[in-house]
């Protein structure tokens, strides 16, 4: 069992939506293909992953560095110890050879994009979905096939309004969300407090809300906007301050009493470390959003896991970011609790496949083998493309 080429391709996001501090209208990933020597109706079986999305396509890591790597491992170096399967844990080691620790940046989606493509190549060869793989491979017994699930959205729009808002919200509830997330910090407090109320109104309760600073505010206000939202016992305030002002972090989940979320821009093992040990999170109480997309995969996330519940935090706390099948899959092979989707934007990547329904604020995934991308309608023509065109042949 070998792999016979590994390619990659950036794709751009469709879209022109902006949260507190960037517009997605520029943003790619990176959509990567692992080609085995092991063949399904003449073809050869092909394990796709992607580096999440919030971010951008980082073609030239993978190019010049990870993936030269990989081409000259010896094939048994990517084999579990039995030789049976491929160990998607080998393909982050080896891809990361010669490189220094600290300093995840981008490398570490490069990472993620190469691992998560041979789980989804494991799950392939073993014909299940993926998140019985994960389940499997980890030891681990839950037998829940489905995730709570919240719709993320409420984006500032170039001709935004508090209508187009609620009209986005009765959208997602009209396709069976019952939680929501919307952005705040990219209009004055009181434009972002009118956002948040219109928002409740549509959700029916404060506990059915988060919202999202990405990571804008200063203390002053960061704190400013804790106080506003305090009486509302909303679903979470997440990532108030800069993601590694664990300071700041620490400071609000002291004077703020709902949940508090972040986690979604650190990538390893370590960062988490750092984030528990100094930013005041609450055992039982706040969100963690780390996204194995993001973060060397897989193998590095469920490390991070070992180090959340090591310190009295549990697995249920987890909440990825990143509102896509790999997330999914993710989410119920790991026993999370729960994951994000984004409805209608980050296309072709974002959301689910159109076998998948959301029920009473819940997700299913289909049985699909692997991550079941290639369900997606409008990302299966990438899959195509890059796995069946290198000089006419495979
Ligand atoms: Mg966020």
């Amino acid at each position: 069992m070998r792999i016979i080429d590994i390619r990659e391709c950036t794709v751009g996001l469709e879209g022109n939506v902006a949260n507190a501090l960037v517009n997605f209208r520029d943003h790619t990933v990176s959509l990567v293909a692992l080609l085995s020597d092991q063949q399904r109706d003449g073809k050869p079986v092909v394990g796709f992953g992607f580096n999440s999305i919030g971010r951008f396509g980082q073609s030239g890591i993978l190019r010049e560095r990870l993936i030269p790597r990989l081409r000259v491992a010896r094939d048994e170096e990517l084999l579990t110890a039995d030789g049976l399967s491929f160990d998607p844990g080998a393909f982050a080691k080896i891809s990361m050879r010669n490189e220094k620790p600290g300093g995840h940046g981008d490398r570490a989606g490069a990472v993620a994009a190469l691992e998560l493509a041979a789980w989804d190549l494991k799950a392939k060869l073993a014909d299940e979905p993926a998140y019985q793989t994960i389940r499997k491979y980890f030891n681990l017994s839950s037998n829940s096939n489905s995730a709570d699930v919240y719709a993320a959205g409420g984006y500032y729009y170039p001709d935004d309004s508090l209508s187009r808002l609620q009209d986005e919200l009765k959208t997602y509830q009209d396709m069976g969300y019952e939680a929501f997330k919307v952005k705040v910090g990219g209009a004055p407090l009181s434009d972002d407090m009118r956002r948040i109320e219109s928002a409740i109104a549509v959700a029916g309760a404060g506990k059915r809300l988060a919202i999202d600073a990405n990571g804008r505010f200063n203390m002053r206000q960061a704190e400013q906007m804790a106080k506003e939202i305090e009486a509302l016992e909303l679903r979470w305030y997440e990532e108030p301050g800069d993601p590694l002002d664990f300071e700041l972090n620490k400071h609000i989940t002291e004077i703020y009493h709902s949940a508090v979320a972040t986690g979604e821009n650190l990538f390893s093992v370590i960062d988490t470390k750092n984030l528990i040990q100094f930013g005041g999170m609450r055992a039982g109480k706040d969100i963690f959003q780390m996204d194995p997309g993001l973060s060397y995969g897989l193998t590095e996330y469920v490390g991070m896991l070992g180090i959340m519940e090591a310190s009295g935090f549990k697995r249920e706390q987890c909440y990825p970011h990143g509102g896509h099948l790999i997330n999914l899959h993710v989410v119920i092979g790991l026993g999370l609790g729960g994951c994000e989707a984004y409805p209608g934007v980050f296309q072709p990547f974002g959301g689910y496949s159109s076998q998948i329904e959301v029920q009473e604020g819940r997700i299913l995934p289909s049985d699909a083998p692997g991550f079941g991308l290639e369900q997606k309608e409008n990302l299966y023509p990438h899959l195509q493309l890059l796995s069946e065109t290198v000089d006419g042949k495979n």
